[in-house]
């Protein structure tokens, strides 16, 4: 179904072309096509929803077989390039039009009858935008014309001499009339066709509207159909309660690139738990959550079916999300300031009825500034605004705040730590993080190895000591100098490996087999 509102206006607009107007055509048609199937019932009896605007599908028939019968195959960007409208849809258009293209097989008859009068075979009648159309014969051929005297002589050229004819000249006045008459009459034809269209505005509008709702409606039940979705309860009161929800984005993206499949979580913000506390690692799927049960609520409200197995959901007021890092230089705000200009509005606007997601909060600034400023929202939320809040945070010393405050219940996303590295399950479970493995990811992300090792050695001495002397320990380390003194093992930085040079020594279309068991025991040596 083409885009009937902005084909419509554009031609309301008069900034249309021939191409709108099938658009509209084609619009209604499918219009006409999806009540007739909604009239033989079938798709079932239409939800209450849609019942109203099908009703305003309404009834275009007549617009639609006029444009059927008005509009050519192949039709021109632009109205004024003429040539849009069907044969046989105006008899005096096919009158002009016939003219034009019978005129142009008169010239050339005029053509053949000259090149016999005067025994030149190769005489030309030619057309170009100044002389209009001329008969064309080189120096040679021009004397035989010149004795003609139907022949008057009109420019010179260097290698040819341009002639007309009185008979050329009628015949190119009517060719031109019979042309500039066809596209005066097909732009006369096109605006009436943009006046029967626009007078209908407002019906084609709502027949946009209601076919816009068909295909929202449409396109949620067969996600909802494919993707084993439910249908959510909404109830009154507080209740938050989702089991097994999903993403629905990242599980499709996660399924296109075959990574294993999504890992449905519960969420149960209801009344004695309404704030969860959300630790884990980083990249162990936090924000995930959070976003997931705030589109469930969305889809949810919007009259959708829901990523989830079940789904209880007490109206929602308004939904606040603080996510993410974005500046907004332009307007005098750097990263910091606009994530707490955002976090004042949900402090100051939340009430009880909403749900806030909240995604590590006070990270653009120093450690203790950002720790405290997440510990105070968090009391906030608790004491004043009293929502139904998700908080994912790598401030793992909040969750002590949980003694204190009924309603906060910690969280955290599971992981498998196994010979050194870390798996990530993706699932959440009640209880606190201990530790991020930020290095952990900044390794998988590529970071150099010099850098991680010296990270690791950092981590470690931080977590030993007493803060202040464990910097000065670490300032007159003079770390950057003896990362690069130790490359790491396949690392890149620094002088190459006793192994590296060894190898690139090495020339295997030069070895024998023997030999090439030789230098294989040799490089073993050398690690
Ligand atoms: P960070 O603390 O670094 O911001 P995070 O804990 O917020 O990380 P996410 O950004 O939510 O982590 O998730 C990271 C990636 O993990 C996602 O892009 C996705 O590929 C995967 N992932 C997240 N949740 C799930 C899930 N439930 N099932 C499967 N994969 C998931």
């Amino acid at each position: 179904t083409p885009d009937l509102e902005r084909a419509l206006q554009r031609l309301a607009l008069d900034r249309g072309g021939p191409r709108d107007l099938a658009a509209i055509r084609d619009g209604l048609k499918a219009a006409a096509a999806i009540r007739a199937d909604y009239a033989a019932a079938r798709f079932g009896a239409p939800p209450a929803l849609l019942l109203k605007a099908l009703a305003e599908l309404g009834q275009h028939d007549d617009v639609v077989s006029r444009l059927d019968r008005a509009l050519g195959a192949d039709l021109p960007l632009l109205a004024r390039d003429g040539g849009f409208i069907a044969e046989g849809y105006l008899p005096e258009l096919d009158q002009w039009r016939s003219l034009r293209d019978d005129s142009r097989k008169l010239i050339l008859e005029l053509e053949a009858g000259y090149k016999s009068d005067l025994g030149i075979a190769s005489l030309k009648i030619k057309h170009n935008n100044v002389l209009g159309y001329f008969v064309e014969a080189t120096a040679v051929q021009a004397d035989k014309v010149k004795q003609d005297s139907r022949f008057i002589q009109r420019q010179s050229t260097a290698n040819a001499i341009r002639f007309t004819t009185v008979e050329l000249g009628e015949l190119e006045t009517k060719i031109s009339q019979a042309a500039d008459k066809a596209v005066a009459l097909e732009l006369r034809l096109f605006a009436d066709l943009v006046g029967e269209v626009t007078a209908r505005a407002e019906g084609i509008a709502k027949a946009a509207n209601a076919l816009a709702l068909n295909d929202v409606a449409a396109g949620l039940t067969e996600l909802a159909a494919a993707e084993s979705w439910t249908r959510p309860k909404i109830l009154a009161d507080g209740v938050f309660r989702i089991q097994r929800g999903r993403h629905p984005v990242v599980e499709a993206a996660l399924r296109r690139q075959a990574e294993g499949p999504f890992v449905a979580n519960d969420c149960d913000l209801s009344h004695g738990q309404r704030l969860w506390l959300v630790t884990g690692p980083n990249m162990a799927g936090k924000s995930t959550f959070l976003r997931q049960n705030a589109l469930i609520v969305i889809l949810a409200q919007m009259g959708s079916f829901v990523p989830a197995e079940k789904a209880e959901i007490g109206v929602v007021d308004k939904l606040f999300s603080r996510v993410g890092a974005a500046d907004d230089l332009a307007r005098g705000r750097s990263t910091f300031m606009v994530e707490m200009v955002e976090t004042a509005a949900i402090l100051n606007q939340a009430t009880e009825r909403s749900l806030v997601i909240l995604d590590e909060i006070g990270r653009g600034t120093a450690t203790f500034d950002g720790l405290s400023i997440a510990w105070a929202t968090l009391e906030h939320l608790h004491e004043v605004n009293k929502c139904r809040a998700l908080f994912a945070t790598h401030y793992h010393e909040l969750t002590s705040l949980a003694a204190r405050l009924p309603e906060l219940r910690p969280h955290t996303m599971k992981v498998m730590e196994w010979q050194g590295s870390v798996r990530f399950l993706h699932e959440i479970a009640p209880g606190a993080a201990d530790r991020s493995y930020g290095i952990h990811v900044a390794e998988l992300a590529g970071l150099p190895a010099a850098v991680i090792q010296r990270a690791q050695e950092v981590l470690g001495t931080l977590e030993k000591g007493e803060q202040a002397s464990a910097l000065t320990k670490l300032a007159d380390d003079l770390p950057l100098f003896s990362a690069v003194v130790t490359p790491a093992k396949g690392g890149g930085l620094g002088e190459p490996s006793a192994v590296e040079r060894a190898l690139a020594e090495i020339n295997p279309d030069e070895l024998t087999p023997k030999e090439a068991l030789e230098v294989l025991y040799r490089l073993r040596q050398l690690v």
